[in-house]
């Protein structure tokens, strides 16, 4: 039912086509955002009418909020958002970590400055072997990888992640190694949940009218430390998934994120699929590509529509600053708003107004700015210009 094929490659840029039960996925793409699945800001009758090939749900909200027997009920993540393309859950490692070590440290995957010292001692989550414990809501939670693979599967998305657990940029080597080896054997405990050896044989024997079949993809860890990176590629990479998914702590700067990369993507096998999670700027997704990553997900598109950012050609644009300017934002783009003649002066006051029309132009507009710079990356390749593309867009994303 998956099947990955490289179509081209620009050095080690590639274009790709993956095949999954909701369709075609040409690679590289990035997945928008859809939180409780839904992406704000778009109505669903609006959701296949914008150039959205991909999106992606988060388990641990959709299961905070009790979302997840609505979405089961409907048929899925698909159906209950009503969208026809592909879909991929997170593994709710990265919002368990976002109450643990990112709350207290705050930081996220990309610490903003040296850390001067490393603290392992203050996570606000008791992690052990079974699972990660926490309070939410005043209810206290028992997260285990059994537990995400279950929710995982009754969302249905064609793409899923095992369970894992993400460390801080503040945190040392040896918590990083433990963290790490404790992830390795939860991916077993996924692996057993999902029952994903024998779905594999069933598919390789063909059964038409199996079950739903998913993509599990194995998610590397082992922070910012080379030696980690490197054994926890290694281990993933021996392990009956389809694909694979890059996350953790990025380093403390963007440089960082190029070396975990340099690190961990030539350990992988090169004929499957890899996501870089939760990172989306446009310099970092060339930087990315040129690496070997296939797929990405990022809220910056939507999110940042919604703070009134247009990302354009031309470099992004804040709505708020440039309030009096009587021009459409972007010229050369497709979306309802700029192929209307709508101006930034006339989206600026329905902003003003809180008019809701304001909130889905601009999130149309930046959803159809990366699918646009998406497709342009995929023909650059194909076309051995990356290169000339990737010097183009990065004069306006330093
Ligand atoms: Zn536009």
């Amino acid at each position: 039912m998956f099947e990955f094929n490289i179509l081209h490659k620009n050095k080690n840029a590639r274009t790709g086509v993956f095949k999954t039960p909701h369709g075609k996925l040409l690679t590289p793409e990035l997945a928008f955002v859809a939180t409780d699945a839904e992406i704000r800001a778009i109505p669903k009758k609006s959701i296949n009418k914008l150039t959205i090939q991909y999106t992606i749900t988060n388990t641990f909200h959709t299961f905070t909020k009790g979302l997840v027997p609505a979405i089961e009920q409907a048929g899925g993540v698909n159906d209950y958002m009503e969208y026809k393309n592909v879909t991929a859950t997170d593994s709710g490692g990265f919002q368990v970590f976002s109450l643990g070590f990112g709350k207290i440290h705050q930081v996220g995957k990309i610490a903003s400055k040296e850390p001067t010292i490393t603290r392992d001692h203050d996570n606000l989550l008791q992690i052990t072997e079974k699972g990660v414990m926490f309070s939410y809501d005043e209810k206290l939670i028992m997260f285990t990888p059994e537990l995400s693979i279950a929710i995982q599967k009754r969302l249905g998305a064609d793409i899923i992640f095992a369970f894992d657990e993400c460390t801080s940029p503040l945190n040392s080597h040896e918590y990083t190694k433990k963290a790490m080896e404790r992830t390795h054997r939860w991916l077993e405990r996924c692996l057993s949940a999902i029952d994903y050896r024998s779905s594999i044989i069933n598919d390789r024997q063909s059964s038409p009218s199996s079950n739903r079949q998913q993509a599990l993809f194995a998610i590397v860890q082992g922070g910012m430390f080379e030696d980690l990176r490197r054994e926890s590629a290694k281990f993933m990479a021996k392990q009956l998934v389809l694909g694979f998914g890059i996350g953790g702590a990025l380093g403390t700067t963007k440089d960082e994120v190029k070396d975990v990369l340099d690190w961990t993507i030539p350990l992988l096998p090169e004929e499957k699929p890899k996501h870089l999670l939760g990172i989306g700027q446009v310099r970092d997704i060339f930087e990315s590509v040129v690496r070997g990553v296939d797929l990405f997900d990022c809220v910056i598109p939507t999110r940042e529509a919604r703070h009134r950012i247009l990302y354009t050609t031309k470099g992004k644009i804040n709505v708020r600053k440039y309030k009096t300017v009587n021009e459409v934002a972007d010229k050369n783009c497709r979306c309802q708003m700029c192929s209307n003649n709508l101006t930034i002066q006339q989206l600026n006051n329905l902003f003003f107004l809180k008019d809701p029309r304001a909130y889905y132009l601009a999130t149309a507009h930046n959803i159809q700015f990366y699918s646009d710079l998406m497709k342009n990356i995929r023909e650059a390749i194909a076309t051995d210009k990356f290169f000339e593309l990737k010097e183009k867009y990065l004069k306006f994303y330093p």
